[in-house]
């Protein structure tokens, strides 16, 4: 025995969900069951407030903690043998499990953190870790206590079935397990910022649907490819979805013959968040998301981020508005993202480009402009024209 074959979840804000904790707890265990169907003879159990993985084969471990990690709602992960509560037993597997370290490692020293969570078991917490690391220095004679600096800082967690043996911890994203918080419907792009925004929403329970918006044949097949393999990769984390696609030429082009030159780039933009929010009346969606970032470009400045605003009646999820670029490039590659997202295709965005853009449009101005095209009409046959691509995370 002494397989490590038994994974503590934590649950981050789940926890302090209190009278709503069993939802959220159970919604939580069904999203990490979907994210371990690969794997067979998985176990789960809830208890206590952690949940408890059992895997039929050690060697699949990572390959589980590695899903399991994705699962949003999960602060942290531990891989820990047990032990019946009882200290001497509990003694036992501590020197199997630090004796296999001394193997694998070559450790030399180690501290016991003891946890009594069962407050009925008869030793104190304190106690517990001077107990059990008094009989691992009796069992591993080669090992020494360090309270300051370990190499192996060794947590016993006793409960009330059973107790628990463990090092180390697997952070996890926290947040909120998906579909707990409504359905947004995401403005995907190519770009760096609106993977990690959708990103972001699921991370707070979201379901995501999501729109993306080309100028074919001014963009390549090829650049709708890359939208759709970040798309994936977000729904490795949120989640199969689909994706709305559109082609945005037929407004461009309206746009470009009858409107100033300089503001294209609000007015299309408007266009843009008058489709999506069609779309997501018509799926369920309660909120826009977009990965604008106040000040990053001249479409997002405090004057056009209005302007834009003016356009729908739905909320706009802006998860990234106050974020440095610096901090959500660093986040597109912690999930992922960043990789796909700069390789050099072309958007819709940058086919009409101004040589000046507006930086700071008036609402007035804008809606004149407006008055020389058919809104409503133009609206109605993008959304008409849309193909829905199904993402299906790999
Ligand atoms: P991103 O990196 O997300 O492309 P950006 O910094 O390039 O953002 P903009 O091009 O002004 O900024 O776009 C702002 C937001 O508008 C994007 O984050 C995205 O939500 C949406 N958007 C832009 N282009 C498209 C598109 N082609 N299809 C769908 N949504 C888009
Ligand atoms: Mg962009």
């Amino acid at each position: 025995m002494n397989e490590q074959n038994i994974l503590i979840v934590r649950c981050g804000e789940v926890a302090l969900k209190g009278m709503n904790k069993p939802y959220f707890e159970r919604m939580l265990v069904d999203r990490i069951k979907k994210n371990l169907k690969a794997f067979d003879g998985v176990e789960l159990r809830r208890h206590e407030g952690l949940i408890f993985v059992r895997a039929e084969k050690e060697l699949e471990l990572d390959a589980i903690i590695k899903e399991i990690s994705k699962v949003f709602g999960v602060a942290s992960i531990s891989k820990a043998v047990e032990a019946p509560s009882e200290l001497n037993a509990i003694g036992d597997e501590a020197v199997k499990y630090m004796m296999k370290l001394i193997e694998e490692r070559g450790i030399k020293t180690f501290k016991v953190e003891g946890k009594r969570a069962d407050k009925s078991f008869p030793v104190k917490s304190p106690e517990i870790g001077r107990i059990i690391g008094a009989k691992v220095l009796v069992g591993c004679k080669v090992l020494k206590v360090d309270v300051h600096n370990p190499d192996v800082l060794l947590h016993v967690d006793v409960r009330s079935d059973r107790t628990y043996i463990y090092e180390g911890k697997i952070a996890g994203f926290g947040g909120l397990p998906l579909g707990t918080n409504g359905k947004g419907l995401t403005l995907l792009s190519g770009g760096i910022d609106s993977p990690v925004a959708t990103w972001m929403m699921a991370k707070r329970g979201m379901l995501i649907e999501a729109v993306h918006f080309h100028s074919y044949p001014y963009t390549s097949q090829r650049a709708q490819e890359k939208v759709e393999d970040l798309a994936r990769i977000v729904a490795s984390y949120c989640g199969r979805f689909k994706m709305h696609v559109i082609n945005l030429l037929p407004i461009q082009e309206q746009i470009v013959t009858n409107c100033p030159e300089e503001e294209t780039t609000i007015l299309v933009r408007r266009f843009m968040m008058r489709i999506a929010e069609r779309i997501a009346k018509d799926t369920g969606c309660m909120m826009l998301i977009t990965g604008e970032n106040l000040g990053q470009v001249a479409s997002q400045t405090a004057e056009a981020l209005v302007v834009t605003d003016a356009s729908v009646s739905l909320p706009v999820m802006r998860p990234l508005i106050a974020m440095d670029k610096v901090d959500i490039m660093d986040k597109a590659q912690e999930i992922g993202t960043f990789e796909t997202s700069i390789q050099p295709y072309e958007d819709c965005c940058t086919v009409f480009l101004p040589k000046h853009p507006t930086t700071k449009p008036k609402l007035e101005r804008i809606l004149e402009s407006e008055s020389k095209l058919d809104v409503e009409g133009l609206v109605e046959a993008a959304v008409k024209s849309q193909e829905i691509v199904n993402i299906i995370p790999e």
